[in-house]
């Protein structure tokens, strides 16, 4: 299975809500999952299965996240 990473977006409303919630991003299928600590990388995803969770921060510090207007 490839567990290719690709560039998610988000709007800024459920971006604040996945920190308030410290959910995470999964770069493959883009499902939002967590609780992950802001800084995760590299979790496995509970809907896919691939370890490519990243923290909601860590997702946009890495590039891989990015905010719709
Ligand atoms: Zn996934």
């Amino acid at each position: 299975m490839s567990c290719e990473k690709r560039k998610q977006t988000v709007n800024a409303r459920d971006l604040d809500e996945m920190i308030m919630a410290n959910d995470g991003i999964c770069l493959h299928c883009g499902e939002i999952d967590g609780p992950v600590e802001p800084d995760a990388r590299n979790y496995k995803c509970n809907w896919c299965g691939c370890y490519t969770v990243l923290g909601a921060e860590e997702a946009i510090v890495e590039g891989w996240l990015e905010i719709e207007e």
